[in-house]
């Protein structure tokens, strides 16, 4: 891509709406372009962000077993009604009317559409257990959004769905989500601690969030740090092992602020060992068991042929969410850089471009051309602008690698920089194995 042909529309002014800065930077940068309170456009480099992210999250699914489908973002308001919630979900739910004046609503989730699905089509428990996830649109009617896309009204979601004939093997079920969720955080470079989260009414201790940290979260966070020694992908993918993992995890102490008791915390977890910060929820799972089978009369033959109710439960990642998470949690000298699994683009081509000089921007081209062929995402900056302005505006959009094709470049040899670290020269060669690692 050639950065004079891009729709990114950087803007030097500070927005005074934004107080944090992931919200400011989004701005900044020309990801997103804010259509009302807590509503967004997703520009091109902030749509780019989000989907690899998309990706990353849906290949983890996938390698659990879940499959994916996709549900509306409009629903009609008679399933909500049979599970009770259309009248306790409150303000949040953005009701609407049809021509017919048939009650609808914005999906703000899918639990009640996913059982509807599940009952209308499966009747034994050969059938299960079934994990089915969607990644889609949600709108919820937050009474203050704010931060951007950390709390808006419409954002992307990924939730999960979980069906299974017994609690044990809901557990099952559970624990494979867990796992998943782990390694897709991992993937994008976050540390994520699961902590154990109230299940309100419905009792048991079956409920996590996922919380990464950062000064600007709006949760408070109590944790040992020996939760970050423990890596999820040492565990075998088998049914004893997955619960090993969550023991494991659930044993070491991390809660929010509700349930925080400092005699506990000083008790439990070493002086040097002690967390205390801010973090963000980017993901939520939930075993709850009949809640919506109930009410929704949603059952199965057993193996005995006796009608029984499948135990469900949800799993949610706020994918837009992450987009600014990452950037809270990576922000770091007023430079941004993408983990590189996520990066908008693999590496950026800079060179030094003047009205009476062509050269550099031909060598560049050269590289573009080579790099592209090995299927490497190559941002091109062909802008006529000087050398300090483009190394700010790349320190803003934060492609984690830089080629500068100027004074140090000869030949093949290249100026290659990894942001936030010294440039060194390097064979072209040696740069495509860099940037195939
Ligand atoms: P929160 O406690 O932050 O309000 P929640 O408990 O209401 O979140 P869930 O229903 O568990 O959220 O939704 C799953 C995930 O969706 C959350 O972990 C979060 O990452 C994301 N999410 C929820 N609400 C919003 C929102 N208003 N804007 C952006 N992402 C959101
Ligand atoms: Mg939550």
């Amino acid at each position: 891509m050639y950065l004079s042909k891009f729709f990114i529309p950087i803007t030097k002014d500070l927005p005074t709406e934004a107080k944090i800065k992931s919200h400011q930077l989004m701005l900044r940068a020309g990801m997103i372009k804010q259509s009302s309170a807590g509503i967004y456009s997703w520009l091109p480099l902030g749509f780019k962000v989000m989907k690899k992210i998309e990706q990353i999250v849906r290949e983890e699914q996938n390698f659990i077993g879940a499959h994916e489908m996709l549900m509306p973002t409009i629903q009609s308001s008679e399933i909500w009604k049979e599970s009770g919630r259309f009248d306790d979900y409150g303000e949040e739910m953005l009701r609407i009317k049809d021509r017919q004046g048939r009650e609808m609503l914005y999906g703000p989730t899918n639990e009640e559409l996913i059982t509807d699905v599940f009952r209308s089509s499966v009747k034994s428990y050969k059938s299960l257990p079934q994990l089915l996830y969607h990644i889609q649109w949600k709108f919820r009617d937050e009474i203050r959004p704010r931060f951007g896309v950390m709390r808006c009204k419409e954002f992307y979601m990924k939730d999960a769905y979980s069906f299974d004939l017994s609690d044990e093997e809901a557990k099952k079920s559970y624990n494979k989500m867990f796992y998943s969720y782990l390694k897709t955080f991992n993937r994008l470079d976050l540390k994520a601690i699961p902590m154990v989260a109230d299940t309100g009414p419905i009792g048991g201790d079956l409920s996590h969030e996922f919380v990464i940290l950062a000064e600007s979260g709006e949760s408070k966070i109590y944790a040992d740090k020996k939760i970050f020694e423990i890596d999820p992908t040492q565990y075998n993918f088998d049914d004893s092992s997955l619960q090993k993992m969550r023991e494991d995890f659930t044993k070491i102490y991390a809660v929010t602020d509700e349930k925080y008791k400092k005699d506990n915390f000083n008790k439990l977890v070493k002086k040097e060992n002690q967390i205390i910060t801010k973090g963000i929820e980017v993901g939520h799972i939930f075993y709850f068991g009949n809640k919506y089978s109930k009410p929704m009369n949603c059952l199965i033959d057993d193996k005995d042929g006796k009608k029984t109710l499948v135990k469900m439960g949800s799993y949610g990642i706020g994918v837009s969410r992450l987009v600014g998470a990452i950037i809270e949690a990576k922000y770091n000298n007023e430079i941004m850089k993408w983990p590189k699994s996520i990066s908008p683009f693999d590496v950026v081509i800079i060179p030094k471009v003047s009205k009476n000089n062509n050269e550099n921007l031909e060598k560049a081209e050269k590289v573009y051309i080579q790099l592209k062929k090995q299927n490497i995402d190559v941002l091109l900056d062909d802008v006529d602008e000087n050398m300090s302005n483009k190394f700010k505006k790349h320190d803003l959009i934060g492609v984690p690698y830089q080629i500068i094709i100027g004074a140090k470049s000869e030949g093949d040899n290249f100026e290659f920089k990894e942001l936030n670290s010294k440039s060194e020269i390097l064979s072209l060669e040696k740069i495509k194995l860099k940037l195939n690692r």
